[in-house]
């Protein structure tokens, strides 16, 4: 029977440092505390949009942010293995349903838009059960798969909208730092690393890239739309990038 309250054999840098300390409240706190930022670009930018006619899809995205960043604090808080699954599941199915909407974008028929929402569908079941029962290095790669192909649509289907293309490098230069800066904290951990705290800087650099993928699907939704794009408005405020997509007139 699988144990949900084990302890998480996960060796973040802080939290070898400050099990090193013995710190009996918090095992990771910066990397806890750092987590709620991802909550709080997920309900700024449900704030923001607050006026805004937002589709299903766009809310859902920002609630499963909301929901990765609360479930990373409490796993690093005390790195039980429940918590890391509540940390873990809003990060596979964002990143796998980010990649579903902007594949969607090339499907023209409605046979290949229910194919693609079985496949990508299934591969989210499919990344669930091995991040439960066979290894989590595999769900790393797997979940890195949808993230890159989000990014790589993304750039492909931009080079001609200007709206989008000036972000274009933000996007890719945020989560590959992400991830190197992951990387490094996971694997070269030592007393001059954990006073970086990289593994903090990866959840501000990934939540700001989350966002920025679903400010750029709302901008797309508005290209589907046949919006006017030279009357609407956008909005380029850190951490937010995004649209007034109430100023939506139709291209006659
Ligand atoms: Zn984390």
């Amino acid at each position: 029977m699988y144990n949900w309250n084990t302890h998480s054999n996960f060796n973040f840098c802080e939290g070898q440092i400050s099990a090193y300390h013995h710190n009996k409240y918090f095992e990771e706190f910066i990397n806890s505390i750092s987590s709620l930022f991802i909550t709080f670009l997920g309900v700024y930018g449900l704030y923001i949009s607050r006026n805004f006619k937002l589709s299903k899809g766009v809310i859902k995205s920002y609630v499963l942010l909301i929901i990765c960043g609360i479930g990373s604090a409490l796993f690093h808080s005390n790195l039980i293995e429940l918590f890391r699954y509540l940390d873990e599941f809003p990060m596979i199915l964002s990143s796998t349903y980010s990649t579903y909407i902007f594949s969607y974008y090339f499907a023209n028929s409605r046979l290949l838009k229910y194919l693609l929402c079985l496949f990508w569908y299934s591969y989210c079941i499919i990344l669930m059960a091995l991040n439960i029962f066979i290894h989590p290095d595999l769900f790393r790669t797997l979940f890195g798969i949808p993230m890159a192909l989000t990014i790589i649509i993304i750039t492909i289907v931009s080079i001609k909208k200007n709206i989008i293309r000036r972000i274009i490098p933000r996007l890719i230069i945020l989560p590959v730092v992400a991830v190197t800066l992951w990387s490094i904290d996971m694997h070269y951990c030592c007393s001059y690393i954990h006073y970086l705290y990289l593994h903090t800087c990866w959840h501000i650099l990934i939540g700001y890239t989350a966002i920025l993928i679903i400010e750029i699907n709302i901008i797309f939704t508005l290209y589907r739309k046949k919006c006017n794009m030279d009357q609407i408005i956008i909005y380029d405020k850190f951490p937010l990038f995004y649209a007034d997509i109430n100023k939506c007139t139709k291209v006659k």
